[in-house]
């Protein structure tokens, strides 16, 4: 299972673990201390998670700014308290939720037109938002990413991508608060990408530069709406989901080798394998996360005891049990 990066040292997480629950709770209050972002304390992450599943976040913080953002992660830092940046889309959260400060980029919202071919995004903004501002510049090289719900920072950090492409192809470069709550930019060329991974230094990505390419509206919406229209009539969109749950092995998909292993359908309490895409999980309304965990489970042993191959979820897990 894929755990996430905190933004301590494993040593300090460590630490935070074994604290007993008052004295962390104190630790994040401390870490929190005079924000000017919104502050939720025991936050539920299902509102925050496409699939509409996860335990509570001991804090939830909105930054308003980096200035913000950059206080938040030194006072973390100092106080020993792990953050988590999440944007939702590819992520279980299990049912015990997540120790220490969950950040939220919902306020890094804004797109900006550096150049008559690159586009500066800020971490929070979502996909379809970018893809849609492209759309409006005649500018192509996003259209891979027509229905991918996720923001900016967590499809960098994802190198998310489909058959046509990926964030690396268009990336520039990306703007990151780092540990110290210091801003850096770093160029792509400077970081190794691979499938479905980005290997970015620790930290906050607050943005990104894309290096588009100009091409008429007209063909540019034409393939965006044929790949929205293609995603539609395969994916289960209509049910809470975190997009595809495995990475693809190759030769075969991941789709493939699950529907071979006669899984659509199956289910676990309310979590099911999509009987549209069984590569998709999907919550039938109350699933928790054993659920899911317990689907990926079945489906890692039955593809292995059937074919040899191991499943890698694409999926990131966090949080306790
Ligand atoms: C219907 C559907 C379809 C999808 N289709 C695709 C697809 O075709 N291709 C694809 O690649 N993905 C797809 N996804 C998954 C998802 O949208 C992408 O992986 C997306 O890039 C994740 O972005 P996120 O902001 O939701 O990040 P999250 O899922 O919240 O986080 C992923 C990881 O990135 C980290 N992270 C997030 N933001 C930041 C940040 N600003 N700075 C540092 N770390 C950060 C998190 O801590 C976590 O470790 C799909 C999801 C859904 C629900």
């Amino acid at each position: 299972m894929s755990e996430p990066d905190c933004l301590v040292t494993d040593e300090a997480e460590r630490m935070v673990r074994t604290k007993t629950l008052q004295s962390c709770r104190l630790s994040v209050r401390v870490a929190v201390s005079g924000l000017r972002g919104e502050v939720t304390f025991h936050a539920s992450l299902r509102e925050f998670t496409s699939l509409r599943i996860g335990g509570p976040a001991e804090a939830l913080v909105i930054p308003e700014d980096v200035e913000d953002l950059g206080k938040l992660v030194r006072q973390a830092y100092a106080a020993q308290v792990p953050l988590f940046v999440l944007g939702g889309t590819n992520l279980l959260v299990r049912d015990g939720g997540l120790l220490g400060i969950v950040v939220s980029l919902s306020k890094f919202s804004m797109i900006q037109d550096e150049s008559r071919h690159v586009v500066y995004a800020e971490g929070g903004v979502r996909m379809p938002v970018l893809v849609r501002h492209a759309i409006s510049r005649s500018l192509s090289g996003l259209e891979w990413a027509a229905g991918i719900p996720g923001t900016v920072g967590g499809s960098v950090v994802m190198n998310a991508g489909t058959r046509l492409g990926e964030m690396k192809d268009s990336l520039q470069a990306i703007r990151l608060v780092d540990l110290q709550g210091q801003e850096r930019v770093h160029t792509a060329s400077s970081i190794a990408f691979s499938y479905r991974h980005a290997d970015i230094p620790k930290g906050v990505v607050v943005g990104a530069w894309l290096n588009l390419v100009a091409a008429p509206r007209t063909q540019i919406e034409r393939t965006t709406k044929d790949y929205l229209r293609y995603r539609k009539n395969t994916q289960p969109l209509t049910r809470p989901n975190a997009g595809s749950v495995f990475k693809n092995p190759g030769p075969q998909t991941a789709g493939q080798l699950i529907e071979e292993a006669g899984l659509k359908g199956t289910r676990i309490g309310d979590a099911q394998i999509s009987e549209k895409h069984a590569n998709f999980i999907v919550n039938l309304g109350q699933a928790r996360a054993t659920d899911v965990q317990l689907l990926i489970q079945t489906i890692q042993q039955t593809v292995f005891q059937q074919t040899g191959v191991s499943l890698d979820p694409e999926i990131t897990i966090v949080g306790e049990s």
